[in-house]
Order: C-alpha cells, then structure tokens, then sequence
C-alpha cells in the first residue's frame, strides 16, 4: 500500500519534472529563433553572442537529458541562417555548416581527445583565427567569379554576386600561378568570410549617428548588412574586406591538407589570414588559443575565437558531420563577457551605516573567465527599472576586472508567479522596521543594536585604512560577535590572550573536536590591537563609522578640532564651518556624537587607552618651526616603519601643512622608498626632495636640514 504510494507519487513528480523541461525547452526554442531571425534576417540582434550561446547551451543540454523531445527543426539541430526573399536563392555546392564549439579548454581537450580516439592518436592539426564576420561562398567558372553567395540556412542562400564585387581583395580572377592546383574542370567553389575592420565600423556608426540613424550592433552584423543590400553603390561605400579558407569540394583541386589549401588560396590572389599553424600537440593548440586571446585586442578586426581544423582532407572525410557541423573541427570561443543564468535570490545585506543592499544570488556561471554567482542590485529603483524579479534566467555581464552586473532578465522565460520584487519592510538582520529618507535611494535600518551592523562597523575600526588591527578578519570578528564577547569597538581593548586562544572558529577537525583560535594567531591579535591604541586621531574618528565621514573628511576634522573633547563641545555651526565638511557632514557628526549609546562607548575607548586626540594639547605643543610650509609624502618610510598618516601628523604638529598633491607652491617632497608620480611631477616643478634621513632629522630638530 505505502509502497504504491511512494511509486505514484514518485511518477507524478518525475511527470512533473519533465513537463517543465519540456515547456522550458519550447520556450528556449522560440527565443533563440526569435534572436537568430534579429540577427541573421535583420542584422541587428537584441542580445550579446554570448548571452545567446548561453541560452543555446542550456537548449542543448536540456535536449540532451530529455530525448523525448527531439525535433529536427530545433535550432540546435540546424545551420543558422536566413534566406531573404529580396535576393535569388542559390543552391550551394555542398552544404555549408556551421562549427561546433568550445566554450573552455576544457570543452577543446574534449574535441581533441575525440580526434585522438578516433584515429588512435593525434594527428595533425591547423590552427586558424575565427573571422567575426558573415561567411561566404564564391563560385569561380574557367577561373572567374561567376557568383558570390551567402550562408542562408547551408543548403541555399542568398545572391550577394553584384555586391560581393565591390569587396575589395575578392579577385573577380584567378591568378595563372593557381592554375596547377585546379583538377577538373567546372565550377569551383570557395568560402570565406567577409569583415569590416574595427575602424571602419566605428566610422560608420559615427556617421550613421550624425544623421540620427541607428548604427550597427558590432562589426559582424555591419558586415552581413552591408553585404546584403539591394543596392550594391551601398555595399561598395562600406569598408569590407575578406578572408579565404575553404573549398566546398576538395576533390576539385589537386591538394590534400587544409594547410596546402591555404598557401593556394594565397597563390590565386586571396586574402588569407596569416595568423595561421599547423600543429601537432594539444599544447600547441592550446598555446595558439591563449596567444589570440591575449591578441585579439590588438588586430584590426574582430575575432571571436580560434578554429581547429584536422589537417588531412582524407581524415576530414573520414570523421564526416553531423547534422550542423563538423565532427573535425571545433571552434574554440573566447571568454563570453555576457551569459544568462538563474536568478535564485534577492538577498538584502546590512551595510554598516544600516544600508540596505540588494545583492542577485545566482546560480554560478563563468563569465569573462571567472565564475559569477553574486552581483549587488543597488536598491529597489534600480531593480523596479530592470524589472529583476526572483526566477528570472537573467543577463550578467562582466568584462575583464569589472566587477559583475545583472543587465536584465529574459522575459519570454520569466516564470508566471514571479513576482514583483520590494525592499522588506524590516532589517533582515534584526527585524526593525527600516525607513527610506525622502529624496534618497536607499533604505536603512536605524536601530543601534542592529548585529549585521555592528559586524560591519567591527571590521571597519579594524580595517587599514582606520586602526589597522592586523589579522582582525571577518571570521574572528563574527565568531567575537556571535560568542557575545565582542558587541563594540571599545570591547576589542578588553579581549585577552588566553580568551582570544580559546575562541572557538565554529569548525571541527578530523577527532570532531571544536578548532580553536590559539595561541600564536592570539598572541599576535593582541599585540595588533594594542599598537592600535596609538593611531591618530583622524583614524579613529574615521574608524567609527560615522556616516559620510570619510578619511579625508576626519582629516580636516581633527584638523581643526585636534581631541574628542574639542569635538564633542563643538556645535554643529562650528563643524559646518570646516573646510570640506557642509551642513550634511556637520548633521551626521553631531548626531553621532550626541547619542548616548556612542557616548558611552567613545568613554570606553577613552578608559581602554585608545588615544582620541592628536598630541597637540598646550603643555606639550611643540614649536611650531614648521609653519608655512606644506609637504607632501610620497612612498614608503621604510627606516621608521611610519605610514604616510603618521608622518604627516608629525609634521602638522610642528606647524606645517600637508597635502596630497604637488603644486608649485608645495616647500618639499618627502619621498620614501618606490615613491611614484608625485617625486615625478616634484622634479618637473623644481620643488626640492627629502629623503627618510631628511624626514628623521626634521623630527629631531623641528628644522628642514640644509640641501
Ligand atoms: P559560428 O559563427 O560560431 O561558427 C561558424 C562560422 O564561423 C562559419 O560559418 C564561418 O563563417 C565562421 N568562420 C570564421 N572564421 C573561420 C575559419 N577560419 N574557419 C572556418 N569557419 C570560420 O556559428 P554560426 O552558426 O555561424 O553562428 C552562430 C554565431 O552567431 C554565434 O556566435 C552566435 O552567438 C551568433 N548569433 C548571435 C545571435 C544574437 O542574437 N546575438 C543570434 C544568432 C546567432
């Protein structure tokens, strides 16, 4: 009976399961044909090639794990392409395919571990840029150009003969020396790609949108356009070129290799792209892949990836195609910058000035050669402007070092429930209600006692650019708050050794006994954070975390009000008045320092040691032998250990300005070691350089030494 049971409920959700696939898997297949009909009908496709190859992909491997599913007219299983009713068909010679591809290495030792069992070892390969362009196929009679068309769907396509004569570098005749080459006589068909160069697209885009007209998408949709035109005074206008290297019947000439046809093609006056190699090993393919990589930057025209080819005709024929493709080639693609994926989840964090942050949790994918799985959103506008909503297959986008973003989502794949998305009305972290301040994007969460915040403002006391507690890590820091031990800045100066070794990380080792922090990192997290008890104030102050004080901004601050007790008894008049810091700053600070919760623990730092003020105070003021002049820092004090900070305190306190930049009216330069720009632009300007030794004896004497 429960036996029963178990089955029907197992059949009805592996029903389910399949149901979906198959509703995903039309749903797939009609937004890819949607795409390719904007790009090879139009030329003007809506989304990226990568972000397109994704969602080509996910097609072909959900078709993959459900085979009850196959069509023939599945885009997966057909050349891509269009046949336009403005021009003649042309049947072509032999079918034109497309290539199958390699997203990865990973995918290519795949390809060449194919090739490898097939024949039972390696043989040789060529190795070729992959043109970003629109294929070709050109028909030479007795040696002269008879007719040019494009793809179209690889069976038939379109006649481009009248434009294709206006492509440079297409010789309308073969060249005497190829003759040799030919072995039988009729009708020879040759394939290619025709490009625009970079420049020359970005010159028609330049013009189109002087005249107000929409440009192109990218070089290759330039390309296929300009070489489909009705009139052909267009198609000659545009810049194209062309690259050569195929037959469509090998048997018509007298050559056996790819890499023979290539020197041939040469010969009867084509353009053939010389970044070319024929190889042997995986590690030269590899090798030639990560040269065009690092190339394609720097070529005159666009390629999308490096295409591999078998050498040997006879092989070639031997490995055959399938439906679309190749099985002897494989055209290995560069790092898509844009993919689509699943958004999973609006995750909302906690900064900690109580910000609330949208972050797109989604399932990992590797773009740009890194993988994606988080992207922050921003706030709820910019969520409700892209209509970002949980269950999206989304666009993400990241190029080289720029850190991801989610572009927008997919609409025909949007799930029916999915919902609009809105800020919680409480902080996930503490369950307060947060507000959103008129006028401004994002929401907060105000409550003092908020834990996601105090974490944050935590790690921001300990951070580099505040005090500096070396080794005071995100996971120390949440286990000090999670064990109750640590809630604010001042309890850092409480915390022991012996308690600090005693930490438990929340992790077991092999004998399941809790890991502790011990001894050696204790030992060393004390000691940090009693050097931390020494820092300037300006530090300090920033290190509190107090809303649009930045590091400058305490700078002028503790310029100006040099001790917390200046401060404190400043009013908000005499704070708006310092320089760099308006009325909003002034609010922010005065704020801060007025509520009694950061009073109270502003004391503790106080009674901890915590040094909250620049020894500047009357009895000990030093000689101003400074003042008038104004230095700037560069490089590192490597004699002292100071950082740049604590030397500029040193010098203000005997009176000098400091500044950030160089001018003329800068007195001296003090360079440490590997000082950069600012000793540059000191020579340039004649103003004098200091070395460290220089900087010592000023601390010493209050007097610039003599040159
Ligand atoms: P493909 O462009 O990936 O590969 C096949 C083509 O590569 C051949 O037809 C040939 O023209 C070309 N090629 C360039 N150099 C070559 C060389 N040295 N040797 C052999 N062939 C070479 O495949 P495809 O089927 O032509 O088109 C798919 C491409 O079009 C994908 O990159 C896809 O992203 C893009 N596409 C984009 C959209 C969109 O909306 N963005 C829509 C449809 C297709």
């Amino acid at each position: 009976m429960t036996h029963e049971q178990g089955n029907l409920f197992d059949e009805k959700t592996l029903a389910e399961a399949t149901s979906d696939a198959g509703a995903r898997i039309e749903h797939l297949r009609r937004e890819i044909e949607h795409h390719s009909y904007l790009y090879y009908a139009k030329d003007a496709p809506e989304i990226s090639d990568g972000a397109f190859d994704s969602l080509m992909r996910e097609l072909r491997e959900l078709e993959a794990a459900h085979p009850e599913y196959y069509d023939a007219n599945s885009p997966t299983q057909r050349v891509g392409g269009y046949v336009g009713e403005q021009f003649a068909p042309v049947r072509h010679a032999s079918r034109m395919y497309s290539l199958d591809d390699a997203m990865d290495f990973g995918e290519l030792d795949a390809w060449i571990d194919r090739v490898e069992d097939f024949f039972g070892h390696l043989v040789p390969m060529v190795c070729e840029l992959k043109i970003d362009g629109s294929s070709i196929a050109l028909s030479y009679e007795d040696a002269r150009l008879v007719q040019a068309s494009t793809r179209g769907d690889g069976v038939t396509g379109e006649d481009v003969t009248a434009n294709l004569r206006t492509v440079k570098n297409v010789p309308l005749r073969l060249r005497e020396e190829a003759r040799d080459g030919i072995a039988t006589s009729g009708v020879l068909e040759l394939r290619g790609e025709v490009y625009m160069p970079k420049t020359s697209f970005e010159a028609l885009n330049a013009a189109a949108e002087a005249q107000g007209k929409q440009g192109f998408a990218n070089p290759r949709n330039a390309a296929a356009g300009s070489l489909r035109q009705k009139d052909p005074n267009v198609t000659a206008s545009r810049d194209l070129s062309s690259f050569l290297y195929a037959v469509a019947d090998e048997n018509m000439l007298t050559l056996e290799t790819q890499w023979e046809l290539l020197q041939w093609l040469h010969e009867a006056g084509f353009h053939v792209n010389p970044d070319v190699k024929r190889v042997t090993t995986r590690e030269e393919v590899h090798a030639f892949c990560e040269e065009a990589i690092k190339r394609r930057g720097s070529l005159p025209y666009e390629i999308d990836g490096v295409v591999v080819k078998v050498d040997s005709f006879a092989q070639q024929r031997e490995m055959g195609f399938t439906a679309r493709a190749p099985r002897w080639a494989i055209a290995f693609k560069f790092p898509p910058e844009e993919k689509t994926t699943l958004l999973k989840e609006i995750r909302v964090q906690v900064g900690r000035t109580g910000k609330l942050t949208p972050v797109a949790e989604m399932e990992p994918v590797v773009v740009a050669g890194s993988t994606v799985a988080r992207a922050t959103l921003h706030n709820e506008d910019e969520i409700l402007r892209k209509d970002l909503r949980v269950g999206d297959t989304v666009i993400v986008r990241k190029a080289g070092d720029v850190i991801p973003e989610v572009l927008r989502p997919v609409l025909s794949l949007r799930p029916e429930d999915a919902e609009v998305w809105h800020m919680p009305a409480t902080c996930p972290s503490c369950g307060n209600p947060v507000i959103r301040e008129e006028g401004e994007a994002d929401y907060r969460c105000i409550s003092i006692d908020c834990p996601a915040q105090a974490l944050e403002r935590l790690l921001h006391w300990a951070s580099r650019g505040a005090m500096d507690i070396d080794g005071m890590g995100e996971e120390i820091v949440a286990r000090l708050v999670e064990s109750g031990r640590v809630a604010d800045v001042a309890d850092y100066y409480t915390l022991d050794e012996f308690e600090l070794s005693q930490l438990d990380m929340g992790r077991a080792n092999k004998k399941g006994e809790a890991i502790r922090l011990g001894e050696t990192v204790a030992k060393k997290l004390v000691a940090a954070i009693d050097t931390s008890r020494h820092r300037t104030f300006a530090r300090a102050l920033f290190g509190l975390g107090i809303r649009h004080v930045g590091k400058t901004v305490a700078e002028s601050i503790t310029a100006v009000f040099p001790s917390i007790e200046a401060l404190c008894a400043a009013n908000e008049q005499d704070l708006a008045g310092i320089d760099g810091v308006g009325e909003k700053i002034a609010r922010s600070l005065y704020v801060f320092l007025h509520t009694p919760d950061n009073v109270a623990v502003i004391e503790r730092l106080q009674k901890q040691g915590v040094t909250l003020a620049d020894e500047v105070d009357t009895t000990q003021q030093l000689p101003q032998t400074l003042e008038g002049l104004s230095f700037v820092l560069t490089g590192s004090l490597v004699e002292s250990g100071m950082t740049r900070d604590e030397a500029g305190a040193e010098l203000k306190a005997r009176g000098a300005k400091v500044s950030s930049s160089v001018s003329k009216k800068t007195s001296y330069v003090i360079a440490g070691e590997a000082a950069g720009s600012k000793y540059d632009k000191a020579v340039a300007l004649g103003v004098p350089v200091l070395d460290e030794k220089a900087f010592l004896a000023i601390l010493e004497t209050g007097e610039v030494p003599e040159q």
